[in-house]
């Protein structure tokens, strides 16, 4: 496998995830404990960086992982939670932080147990969205960019550990 074109650049990114801050912070300016932000590791630590130093509300951070059996690029449906929450989101208003959905299944397993430690509020945002492979609806409150149905890497996203460090997303290609 290697790296092909540019999906989405760094200037699109920035400028999108810009956007994505601004609605978030109009969205939880009235809340009286700082927003909970809840990045989904590894992926997701690239989109949940720069997010964070635009918003203008007071946040936290906690990070959850998750491994879903299988490598390569098919994603096995079997998720497995490798980190648990550490604070007690009991009554925050938690925002999940997702590099990627494709089939749901990852997201699905991981709102459904945030949710079990019953805060006030939980919503979903995420970059990179693949719909035509979803199998799992989930509830996304703030979208980057809808992407076609390709394996991608890059800001965050890996193939066996490699390209997570590249500023744009790219399609990795045979
Ligand atoms: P799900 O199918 O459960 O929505 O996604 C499972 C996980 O597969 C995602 O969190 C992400 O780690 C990985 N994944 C899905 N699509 C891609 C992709 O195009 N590129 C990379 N690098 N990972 C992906």
């Amino acid at each position: 496998m290697k790296l092909g074109r540019e999906l989405v650049s760094a200037d699109a990114i920035q400028r999108r995830v810009r956007e994505m801050a601004a609605e978030i912070s109009r969205d939880y300016a009235r809340v009286d404990q700082p927003l909970i932000l809840l990045p989904v590791l590894k992926g997701s630590v690239c989109f949940a960086t720069d997010l964070s130093r635009h918003l203008e509300v007071p946040v936290n951070f906690d990070y959850v992982a998750v491994s879903s059996y299988g490598s390569g690029t098919e994603s096995s449906g079997h998720v497995q939670l490798l980190k648990d929450l550490t604070m007690d989101v009991a009554g925050r208003d938690v925002l999940m932080v997702e590099d990627i959905i494709d089939t749901g299944l990852t997201t699905a397993f991981l709102f459904e147990h945030v949710q079990r430690h019953r805060p006030a509020s939980l919503k979903l945002s995420v970059l990179l969205n693949k719909e035509e492979r979803r199998i799992k609806p989930v509830p996304i409150a703030y979208k980057g960019f809808d992407i076609p149905n390709q394996f991608v890497v890059g800001y965050g996203l890996d193939y066996n550990e490699l390209y997570r460090n590249l500023t744009a997303v790219h399609v990795l290609e045979p």
